[in-house]
């Protein structure tokens, strides 16, 4: 394994300094694999320094399993390495402790995981540590290797493509599909090989065909290359057509990196000119990327000798979102800090992250919270409104932020919450008030007959909680009884490529519904990227909500919808 590019770190840098610390501290241990311990962290600080990730990163890469492993302490990386990198540290001990409860619910977990990222590094430490582990699982028992890849393909490639970072999302399912499916992978890596070879030669005549034709129109790419599809992505598909390699067309797929947004559309133009589309298989993720964040146009065509291909086109830049995601950005914006010049350049970077982020966690919502705490919570900082706590049996339990005991205790079950006398958070006795954490592993205990205390309205957050409580207590008081009266309107806010036509589609799907416009507005966003929609309506029903957002999105230009009530 290279170690040099440690050395171009000073002596004194924090880098350097974790290093000696991990290496002393993991001396005369070894891996499964018979490797001394410290290869292990050195793959992950190496992965996270080529991720473009800062010194603090590295470093607690270094310190990673230091404190799981060896008898060092919090307090004492604290001293020597200061709070940011310790907490990091903790941040990824934390992680690693945390087993799945008796069901796991793989959505809750992935959720209750990226809520720990309140600093996103211990997240993208997390993957680097995962992908060295995945690397080296054959030393692995085959009952952990099951265990090891299940948690890898259903929670952490997951999470690696929510945030961006598709190459590594594919790398980590490609690694765990022989151990989870072992006679399927066989089946498909010597069905695929067969023909493997032949692909290659034929993609790259591909390439110097499409070289050809792009000098002839004066683009020059920054590079073509082909890639073979990844094999689980392929077993996915092939489940979906009869598992049938013939119908799979981008077994290899070229791609074509350009300099400019223009030169991408340009390149397109240049190939359906000389090779002929298929229908419906265009796709431009430039005017709309995927939901995480992902960019490029993708067009399927019938090339040399007639075979049908996919042809990938992007820019360097987006290329690099691609591979790497949120790192990338992280990358970005960690630039920005060490120039003291606020650059124009950087805050475009900066506008996109955000909206990336909005996306994303739309796109998070929509899929994976059930209707009722999507409607509660359709806010822009998803980690700052929810917190994760844990059952004594590691279940997973999603609360408002601020949430307490008696919260917890409610959700679940108001008989729990009526009752509840008392609580434990992480084994300690805390007064009823106390304010929970992501991850903390709550305990209440219960009185029969209890009811519930006045008092506890003062601090319970969830409304579901405070439904039980004033219902419990019948409570008369009209000031309590206006707070919880429904709202009466609903405010949408669509952001949009504006483009013709568009607000009159906007408010015939409402017209289509039967739902009354009380307010129209349209204006740009303060960033000048998007037009803003404003409508609304009076309350309507949650299937019509959701008929409603559906359709909406589906409209050309359409990027993000958000919604309040009022
Ligand atoms: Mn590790």
């Amino acid at each position: 394994m290279d170690t040099g590019w440690i050395f171009s770190y000073p002596e004194e840098s924090v880098v350097r300094r974790a290093f000696v610390f991990a290496e002393n501290a993991h001396k005369d241990v070894k891996r499964e694999s018979g490797d001394p311990y410290i290869i292990h962290p050195l793959a992950v600080a190496n992965l996270v320094r080529e991720w473009g990730l800062d010194d603090a990163s590295i470093a607690a890469a270094f310190l990673h399993d230091v404190l799981e492993d060896t008898s060092h302490t919090q307090k004492e990386l604290e001293k020597i390495f200061g709070i940011e990198i310790a907490q990091i540290v903790d941040g990824m001990t934390k992680l690693r402790n945390f087993k799945f409860g008796e069901n796991p619910d793989a959505e809750n977990i992935r959720k209750l995981i990226l809520s720990f990222g309140k600093d996103l590094r211990v997240i993208l430490i997390k993957l680097a540590d995962r992908y060295h582990n995945m690397m080296t699982l054959k030393y692995k028992s085959p009952e952990k290797q099951k265990e090891i890849a299940w948690e890898t393909i259903e929670i952490y490639a997951p999470i690696a493509y929510r945030l961006g970072m598709q190459k590594l999302s594919g790398e980590l399912e490609d690694l765990s599909f022989p151990f989870l499916y072992e006679e399927e992978y066989k089946w498909l890596t010597e069905n695929v090989k067969e023909q493997h070879e032949e692909r290659v030669i034929y993609a790259e005549k591909v390439k110097s065909a499409l070289h050809k034709m792009l000098e002839e129109a004066h683009i020059e790419p920054i590079t073509i290359d082909s890639r073979a599809k990844r094999y689980y992505s392929l077993y996915r598909k092939l489940m979906r057509n009869d598992m049938d390699l013939g119908k799979i067309y981008d077994l290899v797929a070229v791609r074509v990196i350009v300099n400019t947004i223009e030169e991408c559309y340009g390149v397109l133009g240049v190939i359906h000119k000389h090779w002929s589309p298929l229908p419906r298989r265009f796709k431009d993720y430039i005017a709309v990327p995927k939901s995480n964040g992902y960019r490029s146009l993708h067009t399927v065509v019938s090339a040399l000798e007639n075979k049908i291909i996919e042809i990938q086109i992007k820019t360097k830049e987006m290329h690099q979102e691609n591979e790497f995601g949120i790192a990338a950005h992280w990358a970005y914006e960690q630039t920005k800090k060490d120039s003291t010049q606020k650059t124009k350049e950087w805050h475009g970077v900066q506008n996109k992250k955000e909206l990336l982020w909005v996306q994303q966690l739309q796109n998070w919502q929509n899929k994976f919270v059930n209707q009722q705490d999507f409607l509660e919570s359709l806010k822009i900082d998803f980690f700052k409104e929810r917190i994760f706590v844990l059952t004594p049996k590691n279940d997973v339990i999603d609360l408002p932020a601020g949430s307490t005991p008696v919260d917890f205790a409610y959700h679940i079950h108001s008989d729990i919450g009526n009752q509840c006398t008392g609580a434990k958070v992480n084994g300690k006795i805390v007064p009823l008030d106390c304010e929970l954490h992501s991850g903390d592993v709550i305990e209440v205990s219960t009185q029969k007959g209890k009811k519930p205390s006045e008092d506890w309205l003062r601090f319970i957050k969830s409304s579901m909680a405070k439904k039980y409580v004033k219902s419990s207590l019948r409570i008369k008081d009209k000031r309590l009884q206006t707070k919880i009266s429904a709202p009466k309107e609903i405010q949408f806010k669509i952001a949009n490529l504006d483009r013709p036509g568009y607000l009159r589609e906007i408010t015939n799907v409402f017209g289509d519904l039967d739902i009354n416009i009380l307010y129209l507005n349209s204006q740009t966003d303060p960033r000048n990227m998007f037009s803003i929609v404003i409508v609304r309506c009076a309350t309507i029903q949650k299937q019509k909500l959701t008929k409603l957002l559906m359709r909406i999105k589906k409209i050309q230009g359409t990027k993000e919808i958000s919604y309040y009530y009022i």
